[in-house]
């Protein structure tokens, strides 16, 4: 199995491809910030440390993400392989990493700047399985129902206008020199994130082959 990580702005289609690729290659999905959102509606210390910063849109400090994560790391189904979304966001977080484990690729996911801030408002998921829903381009069958098992959709805190502009600018200024840092290492695999969710599941694992 493969260590994989998948880089790329928020609104690019990371969560969505995450899931969809990890249930077909059976692959564990470490989500950090799923790790995180759990973490803060479980209301532990890191949770509520984290909190603030994650409505604000800005990263967590290194030192919170990287506990959970080496946790989750831990387990057993981890061990062989993994899929990360949503880690490293910096150059920090990617030299801790290599200290815990190396990467055999990066999927680098490519979209134009003016479609994430659309894509990102529209966006709503279910609390309970995780399946996310975009009103414009995937809306649920039902409004404000997920369709696999009827839970009430939610949107993400950190969905709004003003929190999606600043994560934007932090993926600018501390997330995207990750891109030349891992094609240095030889590992970054680029891909076009635009079109349906299957024409990139389709160039996703076309990747990782
Ligand atoms: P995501 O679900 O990956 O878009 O992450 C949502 C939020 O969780 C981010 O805006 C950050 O506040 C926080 N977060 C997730 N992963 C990280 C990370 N690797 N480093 C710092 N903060 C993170």
């Amino acid at each position: 199995m493969l260590r994989v990580a998948f880089l790329g702005p928020p609104g690019a289609g990371k969560g969505t491809q995450a899931v969809e690729v990890a249930r077909h290659l059976r692959m564990p999905h470490l989500s950090t910030g799923d790790l995180l959102r759990s973490a803060v509606a479980a209301r532990s210390p890191l949770g509520l440390e984290a909190d603030g910063h994650m409505r604000a849109g800005r990263l967590v400090p290194d030192a919170l993400v990287l506990q959970i994560l080496n946790e989750r790391l831990r387990q057993d189904d981890a061990k062989e392989g993994f899929l990360l979304d949503g880690f490293p966001r910096n150059v920090a977080q990617a030299e801790a990493l290599a200290r815990l484990t190396p990467l055999d690729r990066v999927v680098c996911f490519e979209i134009p700047e003016g479609l994430l801030v659309e894509r990102l408002t529209q966006r709503q998921h279910c609390p309970k399985c995780g399946t996310l829903y975009n009103l414009a381009t995937k809306p649920p069958r039902r409004p404000g129902v997920c369709d696999l098992d009827g839970t009430e959709l939610v949107r993400r805190s950190d969905d709004r206008e003003e929190a999606v502009r600043t994560r934007l600018r932090v993926y600018r200024e501390q997330t995207e020199p990750l891109i030349a840092h891992y094609r240095a290492l030889g590992v970054l695999v680029p891909i076009d994130a635009t079109g349906t969710p299957d024409e990139v599941r389709h160039r996703v694992e076309a990747a990782l082959r």
